[in-house]
């Protein structure tokens, strides 16, 4: 034993980082679960759906033959062509195998990119509400998370005057994400055009886009990459995507990115120092997932279009709630502004999307995510990549808890 404890001392970098307000509600929700309560967790960003058998049968396969070792560092070849033809087939793009690298998980390729490129004090641009991840990278980078609030009222989408009020010559990125987590709004041709023609007049301004969803989307929605529409940006693109969410594997590991080459063998350093190659065994069998049968993504996408019209319509008839039909991924942002101020039958006043989701938790089981977190009040976000009938249990027990509720 020791008769002080030592003092553990995180770096500066990490001294504003926070474990992540999802994973506290999950933490909560488990708590009430195991005290027997039935909470159902409309929190996290996970298909439901199992990863397909052919590509679980893929990475068998590949263990037993003895893929496991080192492979290069950015990929197998064979993983790395088939991410090449991928973006031709699906994206109209043409990317050399030299222009993409594997990664583990699409989160990977964002940490890659921004520590080969942020010096201190290097400002990324970034529409709110966003996914928590990126302004904590760019913050454990030493850049400078520049985050636009997107009101209900644009679909919570960037707008081309937003964009260039926001840039300055520090400006190193744009981080565009659509389908977005977590609001499920995707940006139309015509929209991203206007963003596009922004960045045209500002040349130092490079295009993350996060295009993890592009295979979710609903209602003849047409999911365009920005990089298609300008060969001009597309010299300026890094293209994060990854088989999480298309293919139901997030416990696998295993994204990609494509881009200029330059900054590919850059992040390839970075992931040469840290990680090394991603899991040989995840890259045979995403490998599998985009080479093999691809008709799971439009049965799996309109499972999702059913249950994104339950929660939506189900939210849109309680009095105070309010949600914009996404175009995309699988979250529904909606505003319980309607509903700040009254109070609960525990005598508690909401007053905030905080108490809002804080009490829903405590009072009717659902756990859900407070707008907050994502930089955006008052909304909360749903996740409804679980069951239909828990989407219907959840609803009722929301309406039911809000018909509870006395209004101010
Ligand atoms: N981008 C977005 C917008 C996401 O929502 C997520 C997962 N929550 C990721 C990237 C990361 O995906 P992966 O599991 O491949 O790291």
């Amino acid at each position: 034993m020791l008769d002080t404890e030592p003092t553990f001392r995180p770096a500066k970098r990490l001294a504003a980082q926070k474990v992540s307000e999802i994973l506290q509600i999950g933490a909560r929700a488990s708590e009430l679960k195991a005290q027997g309560h039935p909470v159902i967790v409309l929190g996290a960003g996970e298909p439901d759906f199992a990863t397909p058998d052919n590509v679980i049968e893929a990475a068998h396969r590949a263990a037993l033959a003895g893929q496991t070792v080192y492979t290069p560092l950015a990929g197998t070849p064979a993983l790395r062509a088939a991410i090449a033809q991928k973006f031709k087939r699906e994206n109209g793009l043409d990317y050399s195998p030299a222009e993409v690298i594997a990664t583990a998980g699409a989160k990977q390729v964002i940490f890659n990119a921004f520590m080969a490129t942020l010096d201190a004090g290097d400002e990324v641009v970034i529409p709110t509400p966003y996914w928590t991840t990126y302004s904590a990278m760019v913050d454990i980078c030493g850049g400078v998370p520049v985050t636009v609030q997107c009101s209900g009222e644009t679909g919570f989408k960037l707008t081309p005057e937003q964009l260039e009020a926001a840039i300055t010559p520090k400006t190193r990125w744009l981080m565009l994400n659509s389908p977005s987590n977590p609001t499920g709004a995707a940006y139309s041709v015509d929209e991203t055009l206007k963003l596009l023609e922004v960045l045209e007049r500002h040349p130092h301004v490079w295009l993350l886009s996060d295009e993890i969803y592009e295979h979710i989307v609903y209602d003849d929605f047409a999911f365009v990459s920005p990089a298609a529409l300008s060969p001009a940006i597309k010299a300026r693109t890094l293209i994060v995507n990854g088989v999480s969410k298309a293919y139901a594997m997030t416990g696998w590991r295993l994204g990609y990115g494509a881009g200029p080459e330059a900054l590919i063998r850059a992040m390839t350093v970075v992931q040469s120092q840290s990680t090394s190659n991603p899991c040989s065994i995840a890259q045979a069998a995403a490998l599998e997932a985009l080479t093999g049968p691809q008709d799971l993504l439009a049965e799996r996408c309109a499972s999702f279009r059913a249950r994104r019209d339950l929660v939506v319509d189900a939210i849109n008839a309680i009095e105070g709630l309010y949600c914009r039909k996404p175009e995309g991924a699988f979250y529904a942002f909606a505003s319980c502004e309607g509903l700040l101020g009254s109070t609960t039958p525990e005598g508690k006043t909401l007053k905030s999307d905080r108490d809002f989701c804080a009490w829903l938790l405590e009072a009717a089981h659902v756990a859900m995510v407070p707008g907050a977190a994502f930089g955006l009040s008052p909304y909360f976000r749903i996740s409804y990549a679980t069951s239909e009938a828990e989407l219907t249990e959840a609803m009722a027990r929301i309406t039911k808890a809000c018909a509870g509720l006395v209004r101010p």
